[in-house]
């Protein structure tokens, strides 16, 4: 999953509003950046930890968890943001197909195959998140404009992604 990963952290943020929108955008796709982060380095990573599996995921959100935790002494605040790490997995499961763990059974549907339905798919997960997000700034008619453009360029980025990456 590209943009619709965005939409959960604007979910987060709608339920959570206290919480930081970088940090829980962070938290969204740090799967990902940890990913990119080791493909950079080219970390070695032992054969038993494979990212994007259901193990590797509990241990970053897990250490997340942890640092956050540390940082503010606040559990709640510990298991939301593992939550949404663990969340990253859960929904790429519905647009790749990914080993359970490292060198275990393949699952997921593989939605990347079919663009249009990965649009519709992230595109709701954006619309949702926005719309809980939004209800943030229901008495400043001024952000308007803002949050209209924030919801136009995730649709349009998850377009580049769907249409122009995945194809
Ligand atoms: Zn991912």
């Amino acid at each position: 999953m590209y943009a619709g990963h965005l939409g959960i952290a604007l979910f987060a943020k709608g339920i959570r509003r206290n919480e930081s929108l970088l940090l829980l955008i962070i938290a969204s796709i740090f799967i990902d950046l940890t990913t990119i982060f080791i493909d950079i380095f080219k970390i070695s990573l032992p054969s038993w930890f494979m990212l994007h599996t259901i193990p590797s995921t509990i241990i970053l959100a897990v250490c997340f968890g942890l640092v956050i935790f540390i940082k503010n002494r606040n559990w709640r605040q510990c298991i939301f943001f593992g939550v949404v790490i663990i969340s990253h997995l859960l929904v790429d499961y519905l647009t790749s197909r990914l080993s359970i763990w490292a060198k275990g059974p393949v699952i997921g549907l593989g939605l990347y195959k079919y663009p249009l339905i990965d649009f519709i798919l992230e595109g709701t997960f954006i619309v949702f998140g926005w719309l809980v997000y939004q209800r943030i700034f229901k008495n400043q008619k001024n952000k308007l404009w803002a949050l209209w453009l924030m919801l136009f360029i995730l649709i349009g980025l998850q377009a580049c992604f769907s249409f122009l990456i995945c194809n």
